[in-house]
């Protein structure tokens, strides 16, 4: 009660589209039963059965390509072009999914001195996933490609800001041939997360968004004695050690930055460059971040497009103003831009100190902090000098060089001349405060799973 109902509210008109009514308290339990009883029979289904149903949401997704873009760049405001690129990257997730998970689970024999053992890959049962707006269908995938494979079935409460996005992907898996509470939508209250967690066919709780929700639930995940997984923010230096290409480089960072208008976990919040090479680099960047200009997300030649909410634009203004009011200098952009919508500009500071939000907070959006630093010492003690420890970028045209530097740093990713990414392949999540466990990969898989024992003489 009180809290705000799911909502389409398009962030670059300010217009409430749709609203959509809470499921009822008293209709949880009922609906975490069908997920059990829906369970107990997906189980029992061969891997290749429910990999065909995998896969067939796969090719429905990209069949949807375009439906599913226009929700997306509606609901969240991302650019059209990115929004189209987010769907074919969670249609390879669902595929490569489908294509390799039962490989993944094959019992795994163990050399014994007598008889035999072997550790099979089970599911364990009902799974609560809660998800952010910034990749709606992306961070679904993550959850569902391994664990529909696996033999779990999933509960899906998304952000209330994508609620057209949550219907489409529940749609998706129904008509790709997952019986019904094999995986459902939740229109949950938060205020009601814990009654999902409590409920004994529930075996697993995963969270991708912030600190707060993250420890949150981490709290309800203990208290009731079940697994959980958190993929939590983020504030990722990217360190220019050297530049032999100026341009590419900066291109690079510029990208890691300003992808999805910088609202990404693992975006390139920390610019952080040596002495010798910062002129040339800073000006490459003040350059680049002055080519973006405000839009209509859905106009295909929009290079700015607005924050997700104008809650969000207004978070991201006061941690800038925060540090231009102790002193920081604005190198590019600072603050909204006289323009309606959700928007702030591209932009750079740079003289932020330990006593500015900008230094220890995430920012959620087109801005960057640059930092100077006199060698690799400076570098690596300022990147560590972070609560997050997601992912990290280091540029070197000397690899040996960046390797070293990448060894020390404290993260869960750490990527060599090239920026943060994400694929199907490669496994994605974070130490200190960026939470734990895995997602995407082999180890993906099992987060969930009951690598169970089986002994025989
Ligand atoms: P958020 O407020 O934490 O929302 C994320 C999800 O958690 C939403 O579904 C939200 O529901 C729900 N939620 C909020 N408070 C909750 C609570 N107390 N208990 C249970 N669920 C709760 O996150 P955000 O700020 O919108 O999202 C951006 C954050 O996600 C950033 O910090 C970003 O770095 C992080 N992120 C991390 C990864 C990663 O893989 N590590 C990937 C992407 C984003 P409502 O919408 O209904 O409030």
């Amino acid at each position: 009660a009180g809290a705000r109902p799911y909502a389409t509210v398009n962030p670059y008109t300010g217009q409430t589209e749709q609203e959509f009514p809470f499921l009822e308290t008293s209709e949880v339990d009922g609906v975490v039963e069908k997920a059990h009883t829906a369970f107990l029979d997906w189980r029992r289904r061969t891997v290749e059965e429910r990999a065909a149903v995998v896969k067939k949401a796969a090719e429905l997704m990209l069949e949807r390509t375009d439906e599913f873009a226009a929700l997306i760049t509606k609901e969240m405001g991302k650019r059209i072009q990115e929004a189209a690129g987010e769907v074919q990257l969670a249609a390879s997730i669902l595929n490569y999914y489908a294509d390799n998970g039962p490989r993944f689970l094959e019992p795994k024999p163990i050399d014994v001195m007598a008889g035999e053992a072997v550790v099979v890959n089970e599911p364990i049962g009902v799974i609560l996933a809660i998800e952010p707006w910034n990749y709606p269908l992306y961070q679904v995938v993550r959850v569902a490609g391994p664990n529909l494979t696996l033999g779990n079935t999933i509960l899906l409460k998304h952000a209330e800001n994508n609620p057209q996005c949550a219907l489409a992907l529940e749609k998706l898996f129904r008509d790709a041939g997952a019986p019904e509470g094999v995986y459902t939508n939740l229109f949950l209250r938060i205020a009601d997360v814990e009654q999902v967690i409590a409920h004994k066919a529930v075996q697993g709780v995963t969270l991708t968004g912030s600190e707060r929700a993250g420890s949150s639930v981490a709290q309800l995940a203990g208290k009731h004695l079940k697994k959980s997984v958190l993929e939590l923010g983020g504030s990722d230096p990217f360190i220019v050690l050297d530049a032999p290409d100026v341009g590419r480089t900066v291109k690079a960072a510029t990208m890691a930055r300003m992808a999805n208008t910088g609202q990404a976990c693992i975006a390139a919040k920390r610019i952080i460059v040596l002495d010798e090479v910062f002129d040339d680099v800073v000006g490459g960047l003040k350059q680049a971040f002055s080519t973006f200009t405000p839009g209509d997300p859905a106009d295909p030649s929009t290079t700015l497009g607005p924050l997700s909410t104008e809650r969000a634009a207004a978070d991201l203004a006061a941690q800038i103003q925060d540090a231009v009011d102790k002193g920081a200098t604005v190198l590019a952009g600072g603050g909204r831009p006289e323009h309606d919508g959700a928007f702030v500009n591209a932009t750079l500071l740079t003289d932020v100190t330990p006593d500015m939000r900008a230094y220890h907070e995430e920012l959620f959006g087109p801005a960057a902090v640059i930092y100077r630093v006199a060698d690799e010492e400076e570098a690596i003690a300022l990147a560590n000098d972070s609560d997050f420890g997601l992912s990290a970028a280091v540029y070197s045209g000397d690899t040996e060089r960046a390797r070293s530097v990448a060894d020390r740093l404290e993260s869960g990713m750490v990527w060599i001349n090239q920026p943060s990414g994400s694929s199907p392949e490669l496994p994605f999540g974070g130490v200190k405060r960026s939470g734990y466990g895995r997602e995407l990969s082999e180890l993906g898989m099992f987060e969930f799973a009951n690598r169970r024992l089986v002994r025989t003489m």
